[in-house]
């Protein structure tokens, strides 16, 4: 019996190069036992990790900026494994645009009101300079989403919000959509990838971030699923 949907990786491999939040080196990957210095009969290679808790594509919990709100372990797979809905913002989104209201109607208009309990994705073609870090960061210059589609989303009660930038907000705007999403209990995923490859409607994410304790941000594995 084949799994019953296409399945989309919406990742980002991890790389030493992968564009941090602050410029530095986000993610390194370094062994520690190469086979040839393996003593045991069977030669294996030993890696450590060490990286920023939101490199990559990344979760933020409540507690990221909510003292005493949810932690990355505290998510439940309930809300983690959700319907999604993708917003393609792609012919308008620039360096300076934030997701209005009008895209959010455009998108109603067309496909219905986003489902009550959705995770809602936002593409804004913003991932193609992900392998240039510098353009990606670009002096914190990037698509982003305004407050009031903030406000919007929580009325239709979503699980969550990402999009494929360092953030739905810019700092240069302060945080609003963090305070907002985040304040109410939902989670943020940012630095997402391929979510062009995702229908408007009808399909499901997986969002799976590394369960740590009392973690504010966590790298995740996103899965797109789309029912075959
Ligand atoms: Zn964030």
């Amino acid at each position: 019996m084949s799994f019953p949907f296409q399945l989309v990786d919406l990742t980002h491999t991890l790389t030493v190069e992968a564009p941090s939040w602050n410029g530095s080196c986000g993610f390194s990957h370094d062994i520690k036992l190469n086979y040839e210095n393996s003593t045991t009969e069977v030669k294996f290679r030993v890696q450590q990790i060490k990286m920023h808790a939101g490199i990559g594509t990344h979760v933020d919990a409540p507690a990221h900026c909510i003292p005493g709100g949810k932690c990355i372990a505290d998510l439940t797979l309930n809300e983690l494994i959700a319907p999604c809905v993708m917003i393609d913002v792609t012919d308008k989104a620039h360096a300076r645009y934030s997701v209005t209201i009008d895209d959010i109607t455009a998108f109603e208009t067309q496909y219905g009101p986003i489902p009550s309990g959705s995770l809602v994705i936002f593409h804004t073609g913003w991932e193609r300079f992900w392998t240039t870090p510098n353009e990606y960061r670009n002096q914190y210059f990037y698509p982003s989403v305004s407050k009031a589609v903030a406000e919007l989303l929580l009325q239709r009660n979503v699980v969550g919000l990402a999009i494929d930038t360092l953030s739905p907000d810019r700092p240069s705007d302060g945080f609003p959509v963090h305070q907002l999403i985040l304040g109410a209990g939902k989670y943020i995923v940012e630095n997402i990838a391929n979510a062009i490859k995702l229908p408007a409607t009808g399909a499901y994410c997986l969002t799976l971030p590394i369960k740590t304790q009392d973690g504010t941000e966590a790298p995740a594995r996103l899965v797109g699923c789309i029912p075959k």
